[in-house]
C-alpha cells in the first residue's frame, strides 16, 4: 500500500473505478460537425482510476493534514481566528436563505431583505454610524468602497482635484495603503511615536488643504488604543479632511466604544472576523461599510430599505458611487453575522470584547519576561512581541513560528507590523479557555529555553509535518501547479 502522501495519480491503476453508471441505452448524438475542431478533445483525459475505498482514504488523509480552529489554537494576530458557533452555519444553510436567487422578485424574498435590513440596523448601532451597505465582499473591498465614498464627497464639494492625499500610520495593515492607491489617492505615511501610537506632531505637519482623509485602525495593529483620537479627529476635520476607520478587528471595542463616538466619518467591518464566519484560506468574507449622514448619498446602490412593513430595494440615489459587488455581496456571511449578533445580544457582545482584551493581556503578561516587549502598556485584543532577544542564539522569529507547529499550535502572525523588529503578533481571541492560553504560553517559554540550549531544534522545525520548510521564493516565482508524470 502506497503511503497517504501519494498524489491521487500515483495510486491510480487502470480499470479501477469508485463509481460506475449503468450502460448507456440511448442513442448518442454526434455533435462534432457543429463544434470547431480546435475545441474537440483528441486524447482521453488523464484521470486517476481508483476504488471508492482508496478515494475515501486519500481525501480523509488530506483533510487530516488540515489545521483549523477546530483542531487547535490559532493565535494569528489581526486575523481573529476564533471559534465560529455552529448555529450560524445551520442558519446559513436554511433553504429559505440558501436556495433563493438574487434576481427573484422582491415580494418573494422579503425574509432575506428583512435580514439584510436588520443587520444594517444592528451594525449601525455597533459602529455609531447613520447608514450602512452590506455589498463589499471583504475588508479590503470595504476600504476601497469607503475611500470611493470619501472621494465622491470631496468631488461633490468641488475639491476632488485638490484633496489627493490619504494619511496612513506606519503601523497600518497592508491593505490600507493598497486600497488608497487603487482608489486613486496618494499615500502619506505618518510615523508612530515610541509608544506605538500616532505621533500627533507628525500628523499636524502632514495635514493640509490637500488632505482627503486619515485612515486609522483603532485599536491599531499593535493592539494599542489611540488615546488621542479625539484630538486627531479635530485636526483632520479642521483641515477639511475625513476620518476612515478600519474596523476589521472590532472585537476589541464591541459594546464599549464606537468609531462614531471617536469622530470617524466612514468605517468598514470584517463580518468574517468579528462576527464569526470561518475564513481561513482566503474566503468568503463580508466587509460592510458604514457612514455618517453627510456621506449617505454616496453609498453604493442598490440599497435595502423599509417602507411601511415591506422591504424594498432602491437605486434612486444620483450621487451614489454605483455598485461595488454583484447582487448582494456574500449573503451567506451576512446570515452568519446576523445569527451571531442575535445569539450574543448586546450584553454578549460586550463580553466578547472584555474576554478578547483580558485574554490578550493575560498572555502578554505571561510572555513578557521571555521576549522583548516594544510597547509595555496594556493592550487591547492583541499584542506584539519582538523575538530579537533570540538573535544572539542565531534563532529568528520564523524559527519560533515553525517550532510551534511541533506543539500542535498554529503560528502567530510574524514580521508584521513592519515597525517591530522580528515581530510576533498574537491574538488569542475571546473563545479560548484559560488552559489553552497556558498551554500556548508554556510552549513559547519552552521554545525560548530551547533557543538557548539546542537552537538547531528550532532552526530545523517543524519535525513531524509532511512538509518541513518550503522555498517560498521559488514557490511564488516558479510555481508548479499542474501534475506532471
Ligand atoms: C484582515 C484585515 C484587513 C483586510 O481584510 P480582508 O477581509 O482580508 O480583506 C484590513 N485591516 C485589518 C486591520 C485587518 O486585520
Amino acid at each position: 500500500m502506497k503511503n497517504y502522501n501519494s498524489l491521487i495519480f500515483e495510486i491510480s491503476q487502470p480499470g479501477r473505478t469508485a463509481y460506475s453508471l449503468p450502460k448507456n441505452d440511448v442513442d448518442t448524438v454526434e455533435l462534432n460537425e457543429e463544434l470547431p475542431s480546435h475545441l474537440l478533445r483528441s486524447e482521453e483525459p488523464e484521470l486517476p482510476e481508483i476504488s471508492e475505498l482508496q478515494l475515501m482514504r486519500h481525501y480523509t488523509a488530506l483533510s487530516n493534514k488540515n489545521f483549523g480552529v477546530e483542531t487547535g489554537f490559532y493565535p494569528l494576530g489581526s486575523c481573529t481566528m476564533k471559534y465560529n458557533p455552529k448555529r450560524n452555519e445551520v442558519a446559513a444553510k436554511m433553504s429559505g436563505f440558501s436556495a433563493i436567487h438574487p434576481l427573484q422578485p422582491t415580494n418573494t424574498t422579503q425574509g432575506a431583505l428583512q435580514l439584510m435590513y436588520e443587520l444594517q440596523e444592528d451594525l449601525k448601532e455597533v459602529t455609531g454610524m447613520d447608514a450602512m451597505t452590506l455589498q463589499p465582499a471583504a475588508g479590503a473591498q470595504g476600504e476601497w468602497t469607503g475611500l470611493l465614498i470619501l472621494k465622491a464627497y470631496h468631488a461633490k464639494n468641488g475639491e476632488g482635484e485638490q484633496r489627493k492625499k490619504i494619511l496612513i500610520p506606519d503601523s497600518a495593515h497592508g491593505t490600507n495603503p493598497a486600497s488608497a492607491v487603487v482608489a486613486g489617492f496618494d499615500v502619506v505615511e505618518i510615523k508612530s511615536n515610541e509608544r506605538g501610537t500616532v505621533d500627533i506632531e507628525a500628523l499636524k505637519a502632514a495635514v493640509g488643504d490637500d488632505t482627503a482623509g486619515l485612515m486609522l485602525t483603532n485599536p491599531n495593529t499593535l493592539g494599542l488604543f489611540e488615546k488621542d483620537i479625539a484630538e486627531m479627529a479635530e485636526i483632520i476635520h479642521d483641515a477639511g479632511g475625513l476620518l476612515y476607520y478600519d474596523g476589521a478587528n472590532a472585537n476589541a471595542i464591541l459594546g464599549k466604544s464606537t468609531p462614531g463616538m471617536m469622530g470617524f466619518d466612514v468605517v468598514h467591518l470584517n463580518l468574517h472576523k468579528t462576527f464569526s464566519t470561518p475564513h481561513g484560506g482566503g474566503g468568503p468574507g463580508s466587509g460592510p461599510v458604514g457612514v455618517k449622514l453627510h456621506l449617505e448619498p454616496f453609498l453604493p446602490v442598490p440599497r435595502v430599505e423599509k417602507e411601511g412593513d415591506r422591504y424594498v430595494v432602491s437605486s434612486d440615489y444620483p450621487d451614489a458611487i454605483g455598485r461595488v459587488k454583484g447582487y448582494w455581496g456574500n449573503f451567506g456571511v451576512n446570515v452568519r453575522a446576523y445569527s451571531y449578533i442575535r445569539t450574543m445580544g448586546p450584553e454578549g457582545l460586550k463580553q466578547v470584547s472584555e474576554s478578547a482584551v483580558l485574554h490578550a493581556n493575560y498572555l502578554k503578561s505571561r510572555l513578557e519576561p521571555y521576549f522583548k516587549t516594544p510597547y509595555p502598556q496594556y493592550c487591547m485584543h492583541e499584542f506584539v512581541l519582538s523575538g530579537s532577544n533570540l538573535k544572539k542564539h542565531d534563532v529568528r522569529t520564523l524559527d519560533i513560528a515553525k517550532r510551534l507547529l511541533d506543539f500542535g499550535i498554529y503560528a502567530p502572525t510574524v514580521y508584521f507590523p513592519l515597525i517591530v523588529e522580528e515581530a510576533l503578533m498574537i491574538e488569542p481571541t475571546e473563545t479560548e479557555p484559560k488552559e489553552m492560553l497556558d498551554e500556548f504560553a508554556d510552549a513559547m517559554i519552552q521554545i525560548v529555553k530551547e533557543a538557548e540550549e539546542s537552537p538547531e531544534l528550532l532552526r530545523e522545525a517543524p519535525h513531524d509535518k509532511s512538509v518541513r520548510r518550503m522555498d517560498e521564493v521559488t514557490a511564488s516565482r516558479k510555481p508548479v501547479v499542474v501534475y506532471q508524470k
